[in-house]
């Protein structure tokens, strides 16, 4: 007699099985500074309107499979050049797992800085792609040699990077990049999910070379909960990511709300600038607290080194505030979001005390 585990080891993987589920910190009655999400709620009138226009909605329909209206939105927002495609997804992790399913019979491998955004390495692992990681430099800027080795070694590769990265709020050297691009036979994907704090882009790249994709997403923008995420790319390549993609990945509701505000756009606007705002502040407080020393963030949070990181957590934790505790290379480090004015000052008045 086999038991159920013999029976589940027969058929699912290794790399399944030895992976953790996703955990996230339960964050009920804490201040929550722990996931990169936008702080600020909607302004009463616009939620009105989005609970009118989702009313309306025929839920008992099938959604647009190409979400059509919500791209031409998207285009505009970004002013997207014409010659580049949109693929949505139902929130960036699902388009990287349509990159890694799209090359899992091409025996590619999956090279990435490390450290950086986790979903690369599971999702590589679980869709059965090798992956390897190349440690940045001890200021986190990228090895450049490395990265170009391991390039030179494997040609055909994907590399993801992200820009600015998480959890370091780092971003990368242009040059570097572009000789990446330059070197590798396969795809370089670039992670722009803290684009609106960033302000800068890399989607000239996408032009200008055959190997580029360039994904962004509007969870860090104040749409976590709708899942949306943005894949930019030449039709080449996207016409193939598309036939793998799941007929209505994004659902009706998620289309509308999306369409309402990026016809409503300035509120969200408003919120990303006083998010710049508050990280500078953030930054400048942290500062002048001895003890601790801040890695200058180009995102919507501030990593940042303490001797006792995990005393540092719970004391804060203790004292109401959710951060996020890093763990391996970066178990003395700890990663605060960027709240509200008033979560940020308390945020910096518990630290104080703790420090
Ligand atoms: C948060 C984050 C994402 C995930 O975004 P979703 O669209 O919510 O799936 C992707 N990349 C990086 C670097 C992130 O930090």
């Amino acid at each position: 007699m086999i038991n159920i585990k013999q029976r589940v080891a027969a058929l699912i993987g290794d790399n399944i099985r030895s992976l953790k589920a996703y955990h996230v910190q339960d964050a009920s009655n804490l201040i929550k500074l722990d996931a990169m999400e936008n702080p600020y709620t909607l302004p009463s009138n616009l939620r009105e309107q989005l609970a009118k226009q989702l009313a309306n909605v025929a839920i008992n329909r099938y959604p647009d499979p190409e979400c059509r209206k919500l791209k031409d939105s998207i285009r505009e927002l970004w002013q997207i050049p014409s010659e580049l495609q949109i693929l949505l997804g139902n929130g960036s992790d699902e388009l990287i797992q349509l990159i890694c399913l799209a090359l899992g019979q091409s025996n590619v491998q999956v090279i990435a800085p490390e450290p950086t955004f986790v979903m690369y390495k599971i999702i590589s692992q679980f869709c059965g792609l090798a992956y390897q990681a190349i440690p940045l430099k001890a200021d986190f800027s990228l090895d450049e040699e490395a990265l170009l080795d391991a390039v030179r070694a494997e040609p055909k590769s994907v590399v993801f990077l992200a820009y600015p990265n998480n959890p370091t709020g780092t971003l990368f050297n242009e040059s570097a990049i572009s000789e990446v691009i330059k070197l590798n036979q396969g795809l370089v994907v670039i992670d722009e999910a803290y684009y609106s704090f960033a302000q800068k882009t890399l989607i000239d790249q996408v032009q200008a070379f055959d190997n580029v994709l360039l994904m962004r997403t509007f969870s860090k923008m104040g749409m976590a909960g709708l899942r949306l995420g943005i894949l930019l790319g030449k039709a080449a390549w996207l016409d193939e990511l598309n036939k793998i993609r799941l007929p209505y990945n994004i659902n009706s509701l998620t289309q509308i709300a999306a369409e309402v505000l990026l016809q409503n756009w300035s509120p969200i606007e408003e919120q990303m600038l006083s998010i710049i705002e508050q990280r500078a502040w953030l930054m400048d407080q942290m500062n002048q607290i001895e003890g601790v020393s801040v890695i200058p963030s180009h995102a919507n949070f501030v990593l940042f080194q303490v001797a006792d990181a995990a005393g540092c957590f719970q004391g804060l934790k203790q004292q109401g505030i959710l951060i996020k505790a890093l763990a391996g290379d970066l178990a003395s480090y700890l990663r605060v979001t960027v709240g509200t004015e008033e979560e940020n000052a308390k945020f910096i008045h518990a630290l104080q005390q703790l420090m």
